[in-house]
């Protein structure tokens, strides 16, 4: 990469043994289970590597299969032409609960809530081998994560930031948003957030 130096280079990053290098961006298919029809179904997964060095941030959605909201969001995130200046790398995951997603409904088919099945486990329920996935390729390769939420049905929800504030970066993450209130909140057994917090994260439940 001519024009930068080589101390402020990204580095490449490798996730579902896909590598991507800096100034590339690539759509990676990690690998689910099948539906009960056999269908085979995977979490698409955007990586963007910037030329230069810098955070790695995930931005995730859909953990809860009807809060569809932050599909959009990272949708418009990834048209940013900013991007194309980015320091550091972006992985997005605009459907975490893709099973979910395809029935609209909060759960997990078998009614297990995905967001209390963190940190997971290889052999456990489909709720378990999802969250331990999303753990090893995706939240053991960043630095922070975003997780987006939306207000469940019938309910109205201020826009609200959920994060350990006692924590200086986070708390600086958070008030970036520029959101109406800001929430110290307590990590929740068996979620993203608990499972993430020996890294750095400002996320919802
Ligand atoms: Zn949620």
């Amino acid at each position: 990469m001519p024009g930068i130096p080589r101390s402020l280079r990204n580095k490449p990053i490798t996730i579902g043994g896909t590598t991507v290098r800096p100034g590339e961006r690539r759509t990676v298919e990690l690998e689910l289970g099948a539906l009960y029809t056999h269908t085979p179904t995977n979490m698409p997964v955007q990586v963007l590597c910037g030329r230069r060095k810098g955070p790695v941030l995930f931005v995730s959605a859909a953990i809860h299969g009807d809060e569809i909201n932050g599909v959009e969001i990272i949708r418009r995130l990834l048209k940013v032409p900013a991007l194309r200046r980015m320091k550091g790398t972006l992985i997005a995951i605009p459907v975490v609960n893709m099973h979910g997603f395809i029935n609209q409904s909060r759960y997990l088919p078998d009614r297990r809530d995905l967001n209390r099945c963190f940190p997971g486990s290889q052999k456990g329920s489909l709720g378990a081998r999802v969250a331990r996935l999303f753990m090893r390729e995706i939240v053991q390769n960043s630095t922070h994560g975003i997780d987006l939420h939306t207000g469940a049905i019938h309910r109205s929800n201020l826009p609200q930031i959920r994060a350990n504030l006692d924590h200086a970066e986070t708390l600086d993450l958070a008030r970036a948003f520029g959101a109406p209130v800001i929430l110290n909140s307590a990590l929740r057994d068996g979620s993203l957030r608990e499972a993430a917090a020996a890294g750095c994260t400002a996320s919802s439940r």
